[in-house]
């Protein structure tokens, strides 16, 4: 439930033990839509905006819930998302997408039982391989593609009364495609009709720019837009173009292995004055159907013990770092119709 106190209540954030209020920043009628309902985007508090919980990779021809169980996963996930939320994290957004294993009554127990608020999408991933397209992908046209997507945000998803709260899609990695111009084009159609953010996985700035191009054309402004996976684009020159029309630019494959690169990027970002429009994440957890006990399910703390500390030693400070993980998410999340 939304109240003011509530929301109010939550305009704080704790990272490295300091507080300091966010909440003004952001009107207090913007909601974001997690599996539990509805929240005010003040009330995300510290979050992970592109993670997975699970992931399977059949395909959308054998794709069937049947091939995972509920306790098996939660058995498995659980105690990540308990450790997550011992750390401070408030909400964590599942992207994954319908045909790739998003499962929201799942989401929904997992929710409830970590006490983290879970994000969850509408949308379907295209790319290369289209693999995880149903076959009515390729028949419909972009207008009834994007009525599936608009009736899961109007009547829920699958009948659950669960909403998504964003919209998940995937392109390919070079000039779009015809299927990925279709996929983005439904996606632009679809938050004209609900406000809901389109996430797409792009990677480098050539898709990018041409998925930004036609929202535009289509009259959705570039602030309904993130950039997933920007951090394969190895020319950061690109960040301040995308950055500057109003995109956010998410740098979402944070991992052990990666810290310097991500704090040089950050850097990069903060220099050139565009921490508004940055977004990080790991892209991590999921547990795989078909493997055994869901194969090697990665945990999303990295962030919280290994980049932050990096983050303050290269003079990041706690408005830097609440920008990023809290204010950052609350806007890219908030539900509202922009138009270009
Ligand atoms: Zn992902």
């Amino acid at each position: 439930m939304i109240s003011r106190r509530s929301f109010l209540h939550s305009s704080v954030l704790v990272v490295g033990g300091t507080m300091t209020g966010a909440s003004r920043f952001l009107s207090d009628t913007d909601i974001a839509m997690t599996v539990n309902g509805p929240i005010a985007a003040g009330d995300m508090g510290l979050s992970l905006i592109h993670e997975h919980i699970l992931v399977d990779f059949i395909g959308a021809d054998q794709y069937d819930p049947n091939r995972w169980n509920h306790d098996d996963v939660i058995k498995k996930a659980l105690p990540y998302l308990e450790q997550l939320k011992a750390m401070g994290c408030k909400t964590l957004v599942d992207c994954t997408p319908n045909y790739l294993g998003r499962d929201v009554i799942l989401l929904k127990k997992l929710s409830t039982q970590s006490g983290l608020q879970i994000i969850t999408n509408t949308g379907y991933y295209g790319g290369s391989v289209n693999k995880f397209l149903p076959a009515h992908a390729f028949t419909e046209t972009e207008f009834q593609l994007a009525e599936r997507w608009i009736k899961e945000h109007t009547e829920g998803i699958e009948r659950s009364r669960i909403y998504p709260g964003f919209i998940k899609i995937s392109v390919n990695d070079s000039h779009l495609s015809d299927i990925s111009k279709k996929l983005i084009r439904a996606a632009a159609h679809c938050h004209l009709k609900t406000g809901l953010t389109i996430a797409s996985h792009t990677g480098p700035a050539i898709p990018a720019f041409e998925e930004i191009e036609i929202l535009k054309q289509l009259g959705v402004s570039p602030a309904a837009f993130i950039w997933v996976h920007a951090q394969n684009e190895k020319d950061w020159n690109q960040y301040i173009l995308a950055a500057k029309q109003g995109a956010w630019v998410s740098l979402d494959g944070l991992n052990e292995n990666n810290i310097d690169d991500y704090v040089k990027m950050l850097a990069f970002l903060k220099k050139e004055n565009l921490m508004p429009q940055v977004l990080v994440s790991h892209d991590a957890g999921w547990y795989e159907p078909g493997k055994a006990d869901g194969g090697n399910f990665r945990g999303y703390t990295t962030l919280f013990e290994k980049l932050i500390p990096a983050l303050k030693q290269n003079g990041f400070v706690e408005k830097d770092l609440q920008q990023l993980l809290q204010l950052n998410a609350a806007k890219a999340f908030s539900i509202k119709v922009r138009t270009a």
